[in-house]
């Protein structure tokens, strides 16, 4: 199970670092784990975006504020984010981590729900 990722990303490059649970190892003590190597990364690379990525619980957005315009709130990355459109699957998918406004938290945090479905 991966519960967190690492974002380290510039304009150039991206990419997500995945710390599965191992075995006996509890929640927390993944996190502190992750933590760590957070705080190691980010160091390691002054010229880089480092981010902790919920790759398996959702957070509620700490304000109500409204995303700007084009924005939306990712309950993964804990930020708000641009939703890039996959014509394919006719979803879009937040730039950092790929989670799809089709997921149940994305759409209930930014009150999709409540809207119309956009057009089939
Ligand atoms: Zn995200």
């Amino acid at each position: 199970m991966v519960l967190w990722g690492i974002s380290v990303r510039n304009t150039k490059s991206h990419e997500i670092i995945h710390f599965p649970v191992r075995e006996n190892e509890s929640r927390e003590a993944n996190f502190k784990r992750v933590k760590e190597y957070y705080f190691k990364l980010k160091k390691k690379n002054p010229n880089c975006t480092v981010e902790l990525i919920s790759r398996n619980q959702a957070f509620p957005p700490k304000t109500e504020t409204k995303p700007k315009r084009g924005y939306m709130y990712c309950p993964y990355c804990r930020k708000e984010r641009r939703f890039i459109r996959n014509e394919e699957l006719d979803v879009k998918n937040c730039i950092i981590c790929n989670m799809s406004d089709s997921d149940y938290w994305v759409r209930k945090f930014n009150h999709l729900f409540e809207k119309p479905k956009r057009r089939k």
